[in-house]
Parts: structure tokens; sequence; C-alpha cells
């Protein structure tokens, strides 16, 4: 069952079944007034049939049951019994019909001395009247004609007006329904257009207030997430492939120059030279891609501890100094916080280590004394390690850049290196909770900036 007709449905159900409760209630009361009322205008018939029987003396009955039928009060099928303390009969307004009566009946009004009852069709009121000392028992039945057709012509009103209500309260559920699930609708046709080929599309955020409009946000957002890591991942896809094909392109190119004549054993070796470089090349930008892969991947997985950062700075400069010795990475020592505790962050070692060590290998790579100086600062609420260098710098246009996949200056071409560590570098950081900025003049130096807040 849709959304749509399931809250017709429900609306209908319920607007329904307060119409009946309504219907019968009110059919109820007024079949109860109607009772109490015709009730009350027995006993006075009774009361003033009675009264003229006993306290007038000379009150011909005849001429009693004429008064009694002509009256303006005269009821249909009206009877009205008088019985003396003996259970006697001593006044029927009727002649012409056979009176049944009991006598249970009777004495069931002396005890009570009210009686309301249902006699068939009609209404039946005993009364007990005491005048002078005697108990006379008065009986008077009627049919309630005029009452009765009232009633019945109510019930067929609030019949016709249930199912009329019924029906229009159907016929508006759905159509409201159906208005208040337009935009819901509108979505969803919307949204069975968007592929992985226009995930640029977005959807109409209509009046950007109601519940609808934020849902149509919210998925833009992921519509935006989601292009943002498919065009991610393009770009990478296609940087790599470029990144491969220029070492594989020289490797061919080496090995055609070598097959297209007889070489010397010098030649020879100046080939193979230039393969093995070129193939240490393509083995380091594997490797590379393969870290960032792996990063990207794992990164989420690895397990985040209160570490020291001082401490990841010495590890990360020994293992940095083991494989390239020519470098140098002077470590202010004077101004490391004295309290052990000052240096601590939440994080992975391993990681952290990595963006460092990346760092480090960046200042003494592109500046020509490759030498890195590195600064630890702490305040309340986070840590900063502060890498400059007084090498190459480079341009605002290019500090805009260079955490992007690939990218490399145009002054940092003639140095080696695929453009890779600092994106992975900024991930790390990002996923520290962590902030990697950089200041740096063209010819002058850069100082690169990694802040971690503290656990
Ligand atoms: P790679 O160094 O292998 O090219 P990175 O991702 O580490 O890759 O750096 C990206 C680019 O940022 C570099 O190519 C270079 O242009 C610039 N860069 C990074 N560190 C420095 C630095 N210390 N001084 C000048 N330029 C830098």
């Amino acid at each position: 069952m849709t959304i749509r007709n399931r809250i017709a449905l429900q609306f209908s159900l319920i607007v329904a079944s307060i119409l009946i409760i309504f219907s019968v209630l009110v059919y109820i009361v007024s079949a109860t007034y109607r009772r109490e009322e015709f009730y009350d205008r027995l006993k006075n018939k009774a009361r003033t049939t009675v009264r003229f029987l006993t306290e007038v003396k000379e009150v011909d009955r005849e001429l009693l049951k004429i008064i009694d039928h002509n009256t303006l009060t005269s009821l249909f099928e009206e009877k009205v019994l008088v019985f003396d303390a003996q259970n006697r009969l001593i006044y029927a307004s009727v002649d012409d019909q056979v009176i049944h009566y009991q006598t249970a009946l009777l004495n069931e009004v002396r005890n009570q001395k009210d009686v309301e009852i249902y006699s068939g069709q009609n209404e039946l009121i005993g009364l007990l009247y005491r005048q002078n000392d005697r108990d006379f028992v008065v009986l008077a039945s009627a049919y309630d004609q005029f009452g009765r057709s009232k009633l019945a012509n109510l019930q067929l009103t609030l019949g016709w007006g249930l199912v009329a209500g019924i029906g229009i309260t159907i016929c508006l559920g759905i159509f409201f329904a159906g208005q208040s699930l337009q935009p819901i609708s509108q979505i969803n046709q919307q949204v069975s257009t968007i592929t992985a080929r226009n995930l640029q599309q977005r959807l109409d955020e209509g009046n950007r207030q109601d519940e609808i409009a934020r849902l149509a946000m919210n998925f833009n957002d992921v519509l935006e997430r989601l292009y943002q890591a498919f065009e991610q991942q393009r770009s990478f896809v296609s940087h790599a492939s470029h990144e491969l094909r220029t070492p594989l392109a020289a490797l061919k190119s080496e090995i055609q120059l070598g097959l297209r004549r007889p070489l010397t054993v010098a030649e020879h070796e100046a080939v193979l030279q230039n393969l093995m470089s070129d193939t240490d090349r393509l083995i380091d930008l594997t490797n590379s891609l393969l870290f960032l892969a792996r990063t990207l991947e794992t990164s989420n997985q690895m397990p985040f501890l209160p570490v020291r950062i001082d401490d990841i700075v010495f590890t990360a400069k020994d293992e940095l100094m083991d494989a390239k010795p020519t470098y140098r990475i002077e470590i202010d020592y004077k101004n490391i916080p004295d309290s052990e505790t000052e240096t601590i962050v939440k994080g992975n070692e391993e990681l952290l280590k990595q963006v460092l060590l990346n760092l480090f290998d960046n200042a003494c790579k592109y500046s020509d004394d490759h030498t890195a100086q590195v600064k630890i600062s702490t305040d309340a609420t986070q840590c900063q390690i502060i890498i400059s260098d007084q090498g190459i710098g480079m341009t605002d246009a290019d500090r805009q850049r260079i955490f992007e996949p690939f990218y490399r200056a145009q002054n940092a071409l003639g140095y080696e290196g695929f453009g890779i560590g600092l994106s992975i570098s900024a991930k790390l950081i990002d996923l520290h909770q962590g902030t990697l900025t950089v200041d740096s003049t063209p010819g002058m130096g850069s100082t690169f900036t990694v802040s971690l807040p503290h656990v």
C-alpha cells in the first residue's frame, strides 16, 4: 500500500470513528430525552385524570372520557386506567378495547410508587396516588407517535450524514495526502534520473525550510560528497596512469635505442644504467601509489592512543637520517615543553611519523643546505610542530594546491618526487582532527605547521 493511501485510510478511519461515535451519542441522547419527556407527559396525564376522578366528586365518567380524548394534549393509543386499593378498576379511558393488566404490575407500583416500562411499542407508567388516605394506582400508556417519528427522521439524517461525511473524508484524505506527498514524488523522480554520469545534478531544495526541503538538502550534501570522492578517484587514476606512463615510455625508448644498432660494451652499460634508474623511479612511484592507497584505506581502522609527539619527532628524525645521511634536522631543544604531558596528543604513532618524515624530507630536499629546523610548542588546547627551511619556497598559487594529489610546483620539477606525500599528510592530519598549514616565500623558504589537539 502506498504511503498516500495509508495516510488517507488512517485519516478516514479516524474521522469516520469520530463521526460514528458522535452520531450514536446524539441518537442515544435524543432517544433518552424523548422517552423521559413522554413519560413526564404520561404522568401528567395520569395525575390530571385521577385528580378529576377523586377531587371533583360529581364528575361524570363519560364526560371525563370525552375530556380525556379531546384535550389538545391527548396522545396516540392513549389509555388511562385507575384502580382502587383493592386493585379494582374504577376508571378506564377506553371502553372499546380489551385492557390487559397484571396484578403484579399494580403491586409493583404500590411498592415503588412510580414505574416506567414499555408495553409492546407503547410506553407505560404506573403511579401511586394518595387522596384522603385512599390509595389509587393509575396506569397510563400511549404510543409516542410524534417523538418516534422525530427520532426516525433524526436516525435517517444522521445515517445519510454519516455516509456523506465518510465519503467526503475519504476524498479529502486522498487529495491532501497526495498534495502533501507530491514533493516526495518529485524528489523521487529527480533522484531516479541521477546516475554516476551526472552526479553534478542536484535536487530542487524548494523553500529550504520544511522537512522535505531539508531531506533534499541533505541528499544534495551526500551527492556533493559523492561527487568529490568520484572526482578525486577519477583524477587519482588519471594522474597515476600518467605518472606511470612517463617512466614506462622512457624505458621503452631506452630499449629501442639499445636495439637500433650494435652497441659497444660501454654503450650497453650506459643503456642498462638508464634502464636501472628508470626502473627504480618506477618502483618508487608504485610504492608511493601503493602507500597512498593503503593509507587511505586503512587509516580509519588504525588505533588512536595518547602519544608523545616529541618522541615521534625524534624517531622520524633518526629514520630519515639513517636513510639520507646528507640531510640535517635541527631540533630546537631549548624550547621543548618541560612537562611530558604537554606534548601528549591522541593519535596513531605510525601515521604521525609518516607525516613528519614527509615534511622533514621535503624541507631538506627543497633546500640547498638540506637542512630542516624543527620546533615543538604547546598551549592549552593543542600541540604544534613547526618545520622550516631556507629552500626554494613557493608562490601563493602553489600554496593553494600543494595538498592536491600529484600536484608539483613548477620550481620543484627539477627535484625527485611524485607530488603524493603532502596529500597523504593532509588527509592523515585531518583524520587526527588537526590542521596542516604552510607559509612560504619563493626563494626564501617555507614553514609547515602541524597542529594537533591534546587528548
Ligand atoms: P613531492 O615532494 O614528492 O613532489 P609532496 O606531496 O611532498 O610531493 O609535495 C608536493 C609539492 O609541494 C612539491 O612538489 C613542491 O612543489 C611543494 N613543496 C612541498 N614541500 C616543500 C618545501 N619544503 N619547499 C618548497 N616546496 C615544497
